[in-house]
């Protein structure tokens, strides 16, 4: 087979499923540091446990979150199994404390992966009313006495900012393993590992690709004993990224800075021009100084922005009346601002809560926006006419 030495700016696309390896002594030190970092050119063996397209984005990544290492998988959740799975280990009854405010999708990996196939013991931290509590928090670490504490750093849809600094801090004093999901806040707002978590994962199918057409998720550390451990668990249960998706991935992450800036700046605009609607109830985002989560934030951000989610809930005189209102409203702008249920896409999306949350959250006049990176001014022209539509 004729190979081309073309010289290339670019990691090129390497779509091979195993690689050359040029003799027995190569191969040997190759499957001897199958897990080790850094990986050196002549040591890739098999896509599914490395792949230089794969290794080009994860580095990329690692600047951006300021981490030791970074591993690409082929989803969020994927990322979330492996970040938990590396602390599991047979014979020892794991005891983890999670958030209530977390991705619902997680909550069910917890109830039905890992309380009910592996035998893990969840225990749950909620917040008091609108907002966590440091002093709750330390009596929890002390009743329960958790291995691992995972939590997300702005929550979904009610966007309550835990203050991650003092929560770190608590459950190490506690001897926890700190896991935590970054996806809405990014590491432009907050990089958990300056400040001691072990992992941080995203989900890169948002803001870190953030276009709504790909999906990734990736796991972030310092510690290269985690490494090794995350790198054996993703290639054991296969869940490594397509090289196709983290040669795409790469691309949009170089425009990651410019992007999510707009975003923090549309949605800061929009929750204003929302504030000042009579139609609106009430706007939920944490860069209004009302905000339960404001104080944290503003700590937190250090005046980087507040994220690219603004909720907020329409006026109405009854439960049904609010619902028909929302229809109204989604109706109205669907056009131009499409019903997608997912965030951190380029164009401005929404999700209505109560259909999607049901009990969690019964308000029936609440949408959530996700914010893109369009013309802050045609996102609330558009909106304006969305509540035109809305009756009175
Ligand atoms: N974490 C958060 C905060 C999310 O919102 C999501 C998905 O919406 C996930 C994790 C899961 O990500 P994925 O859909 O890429 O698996």
């Amino acid at each position: 087979m004729k190979t081309y030495n073309v010289k290339s700016y670019r990691t090129p696309l390497y779509r091979d499923a195993g690689f050359l390896l040029k003799d027995i002594p190569t191969a040997q030190k190759a499957f001897s540091d199958e897990q080790s970092l850094p990986i050196t050119p002549e040591l890739y063996i098999y896509s599914r446990y490395r792949n230089p397209t794969v290794v080009a984005a994860e580095e990329y990544l690692a600047s951006i979150e300021g981490s030791q290492w970074s591993l690409l998988c082929q989803s969020g959740m994927a990322a979330i199994d492996i970040a938990l799975s590396v602390f599991q280990r047979a014979n020892h009854k794991c005891k983890w404390a999670f958030f209530t405010e977390i991705y619902g999708g997680t909550n069910s990996y917890i109830d039905s992966i890992l309380v009910s196939r592996r035998g893990v013991d969840a225990v749950r931290f909620s917040p008091s009313g609108e907002a966590y509590s440091n002093v709750e928090f330390d009596s929890f670490m002390t009743t329960h006495k958790p291995d691992v504490v995972f939590f997300e750093v702005i929550s979904n849809p009610m966007l309550i900012v835990a203050d991650a600094v003092e929560i770190i801090r608590i459950a190490k004093k506690y001897g926890a393993a700190v896991v935590v999901d970054n996806t809405f806040a990014t590491p432009y707002l907050f990089k958990p590992l300056d400040f001691g978590a072990d992992l941080v994962i995203h989900s890169a199918t948002k803001y870190l690709s953030g276009h709504g057409n790909l999906s990734a998720g990736v796991v972030s550390g310092n510690s290269p004993e985690l490494a090794r451990s995350a790198i054996e668990y993703r290639k054991l249960v296969g869940h490594m990224l397509s090289p196709d998706d983290a040669y795409r991935l790469h691309d949009m992450l170089k425009t990651f800075n410019l992007r999510i800036n707009r975003h923090f700046e549309n949605a800061a605009t929009v929750a204003k021009f929302l504030s000042a609607s009579s139609k609106v109830e009430k706007v939920i985002f944490p860069g209004m100084d009302y905000h339960p989560s404001h104080e944290v934030a503003s700590k937190l951000f250090e005046g980087r922005g507040f994220g690219g989610i603004v909720t907020f809930d329409l006026k109405g005189a009854s439960f049904e009346d609010k619902q028909k209102k929302c229809n109204e409203f989604i109706n109205a702008v669907s056009d131009s601002i499409p019903l997608i249920p997912t965030l951190g896409d380029a164009d401005t999306i929404l999700m209505p809560v109560e259909p999607v949350w049901g009990d969690k959250y019964p308000f029936p006049g609440m949408i959530r926006l996700s914010l893109g990176i369009e013309n802050g001014q045609e996102i609330t022209r558009v909106i304006s006419q969305g509540l035109d539509a809305v009756g009175s």
